[in-house]
């Protein structure tokens, strides 16, 4: 009963996939998250094709009197790994709220393909991405229901193709019902990295073209850390990937990084070649920032805001 009762509301608001992250907390938020009004369907159809490339350029954007990102620009080619860094407060999360839609840019524009991304319907464009941020919530029900709302016509097949991507196919081994084990109050018997990659691997269902981690090792022990690592790396094979991330072994694994301070992209290299000519990023990879638990603000002093 609860199941059906959280699938069929949350298919049709799903594609805020954001929102639904933070919505998921308890039955109240769910009922929060059905009251939104119902999103714009109008729209150009997303191109479909192998792979998403996304470009910002010469994006510009404030919060009222606040300028966060001032002309930034990258691209995220199809399948390429892109990570994001910088101190807290720099914009990157604000990065993610415009590739959502969830703000559009004061001037500049965000592409997908070539095209503004504006231009399309705002539903079909968030069936295509995905997002995992920091600390995800799990649902009352079985493993089963905590995968399946984000793509409910799922085959048992596909939910252990996305469980094995997400390391996880142990766990679905230990469980004493396999995916109808239910997972305990907000997945309480689960560890914060089993949380996150449940979260991974839901995201990886609905088949994202591009998937967007923020800083999703943030709050997870070192053990759980690489085994949410190796995910992302088979992740990554299937689609874009850009990460905010505070840990050197995230960063690592990019093909670009992407250096944004105080909402300007100062750099953006290999690791390799930013560490040699970069000073503001050999500082916070160096620092001793990165490799523990601890974030980047409390490593590096406010000076270098
Ligand atoms: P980061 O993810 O790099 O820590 P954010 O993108 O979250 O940075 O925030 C960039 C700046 O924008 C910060 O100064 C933050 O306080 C501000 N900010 C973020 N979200 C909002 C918001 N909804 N309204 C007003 N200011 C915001
Ligand atoms: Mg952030």
């Amino acid at each position: 009963l609860y199941a059906t009762y959280l699938i069929i509301p949350f298919t049709s608001v799903l594609q805020g996939v954001g929102l639904l992250q933070k919505g998921m907390g308890a039955l109240g938020r769910v009922t929060e998250v059905q009251a939104l009004p119902v999103e714009d369907t109008a729209g150009a159809a997303v191109p479909a094709g192998s792979g998403l490339a996304l470009e910002f350029r010469d994006v510009w954007f404030r919060y009222r009197d606040r300028p966060v990102l001032r002309g930034v620009s990258f691209t995220v080619e199809p399948r390429s790994h892109v990570a994001v860094v910088g101190l807290s407060g720099a914009g990157k999360s604000t990065v993610f709220s415009l590739i959502e839609r969830f703000y559009e840019p004061d001037s500049g524009v965000v592409l997908a393909n070539g095209s503004d991304i504006r231009d399309f319907s705002r539903d079909q464009w968030r069936s295509r991405i995905a997002l995992v941020d920091q600390d995800s919530t799990v649902l009352n029900g079985t493993l089963r229901d905590n995968l399946s709302y984000a793509a409910p016509h799922s085959s048992d097949r596909d939910l252990h193709e996305v469980l094995e991507l997400a390391n996880l196919s142990e766990l679905v081994a230990r469980l004493p019902d396999g995916l109808n084990t239910p997972l305990g109050e907000r997945g309480r018997a689960l560890s914060g990295g089993e949380r996150q990659r449940i979260a991974l691997a839901r995201a990886l269902l609905t088949r994202p073209d591009l998937l967007l981690l923020d800083e999703p090792t943030a709050h997870l022990d070192p053990v759980n850390e690489r085994a949410l690592h190796r995910a992302i790396r088979h992740a990554a094979q299937e689609c874009a990937l850009l990460v905010i991330a505070h840990r050197l072994s995230t960063i690592r694994q990019a093909d670009r990084i992407v250096v944004l301070r105080a909402g300007e992209v100062i750099a953006q290299d290999t690791h390799d070649e930013l560490l040699g000519i970069n000073n503001f990023y050999t500082t916070l990879v160096t620092g001793g920032f990165v490799d523990n638990s601890k974030s980047l603000e409390t490593e590096i002093s406010p000076g270098w805001r």
